[in-house]
């Protein structure tokens, strides 16, 4: 069989770059799937001041961009387009994106997760401007600042009372009238003298200033359906996170979120040859140095799993860098989206 790679990596966010320079600094010449979100998660929020090796903040595009331009200086080669299924059962894998067929001796998954937003014109138009998905990352840019959590679960409380180390007024508003959270998130939020509650309610407008900043948000009470305005600085959507893991169902083991299972300490999937990194494998950390952590890991366990092959493995044809089957082959930089 013609046309097989060694690895393919799904994903161009930070585990899906650093798994492509890992890999390609391996000799293995990799081809990146890009998808639909060119960089990643990142790509959609402003500052970024918890990145390694940046003394100031990055904005979070230009951090894509940076480690793109890194990962493509070695020339490996990527196909815009999104995986919409694979076969994992035999070697080489099969990815396929838009009806063509990829082969690939081993496979990194690194294609990341999405956070579950309200789906509000002005949350996207204030994203990055005092709308965040994740209070890890952007909490301390709210010191002394009003903040509302949206959400009921314990991502919601953990996001809360994470919140409180910035933030004296820090308001859930949630659309019941109880919480999901377990237990004791439950009973750590209620203790919070720092943390109020307003129950039975949306958000149905997120307000902003000209040059995009939060000033405000409408609530809806859903039993009143009376309209309120609020006026804070801050609004954490923490209603979860989906895995971008439904063109591999059937195909590896997940938990019941969707998150894919590795064997821990390791990149590795329970099927040989297929590792995973990123938030894709991550319901616990979810950050872009985690990400890119584990984006090496995986080219890492790619590299040696493929030598152990060579050595130990049952005959299996050899890897075609001079493959037919590339949909859009290119070793430009230039016009890689970001
Ligand atoms: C608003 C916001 C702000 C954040 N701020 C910070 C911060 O300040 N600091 C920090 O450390 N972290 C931050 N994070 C978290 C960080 O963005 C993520 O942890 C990180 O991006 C995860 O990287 P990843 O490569 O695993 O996945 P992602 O960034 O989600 O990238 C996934 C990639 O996979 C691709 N993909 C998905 N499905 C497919 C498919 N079927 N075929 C091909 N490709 C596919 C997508 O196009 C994308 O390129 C923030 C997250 C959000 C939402």
């Amino acid at each position: 069989m013609s046309g097989i790679y060694e690895v393919v990596i799904i994903g161009s966010g930070p585990a899906g770059h650093p798994a492509r320079l890992y890999s390609h600094r391996a000799n293995m010449k990799p081809l990146l799937f890009v998808g639909n979100q060119p960089g990643g998660q990142l790509t959609i929020t402003t500052e970024v001041e918890n990145y390694p090796g940046f003394r100031e903040a990055i904005l979070g595009p230009d951090l894509m961009e940076r480690m793109r331009d890194q990962a493509a200086r070695f020339g490996t080669e990527f196909v815009t387009a999104a995986v919409d299924r694979v076969d994992l059962s035999k070697r080489p894998f099969t990815s396929w994106a838009e009806d063509r067929a990829y082969h690939s001796m081993a496979l990194i998954i690194a294609a990341g997760a999405s956070a579950r937003l309200l789906g509000l014109e002005s949350e996207t138009k204030h994203m990055g401007f005092g709308v965040s998905a994740c209070a890890t990352c952007d909490g301390f840019f709210f010191r002394d600042k009003r903040v509302i959590v949206v959400g009921g679960g314990d991502t919601a409380m953990e996001d809360a009372i994470f919140l409180t180390r910035f933030s004296p007024d820090v308001t859930v508003v949630h659309r019941r009238d109880a919480l999901r959270a377990s237990k004791i998130m439950q009973e750590r939020a209620f203790k919070n003298p720092r943390i109020r509650f307003i129950w039975d309610s949306e958000v149905v407008e997120i307000l902003g200033n000209d040059d995009k900043r939060v000033r405000g948000v409408t609530l809806r009470n859903v039993k009143t359906r009376a309209l309120t305005e609020h006026a804070i600085d801050g609004v954490f959507v923490a209603i979860g996170h989906k895995p971008n893991t439904d063109f591999l169902r059937g195909q590896l083991p997940m938990d019941e979120r969707g998150y894919l299972k590795i064997e821990p300490g390791t990149a590795r999937t329970p099927i040989p040859g297929v590792f995973a990194s990123g938030d894709v494998a991550d319901p616990s950390y979810r950050q872009a140095v985690t990400a890119a952590g584990s984006g090496c890991m995986a080219a890492m366990d790619a590299e040696r799993w493929l030598e152990h092959e060579k050595h130990h493995g049952a005959p299996h044809p050899s890897p075609d860098q001079d493959a037919t089957i590339l949909k859009e082959p290119t070793q430009s930089t230039s016009v890689e989206p970001a």
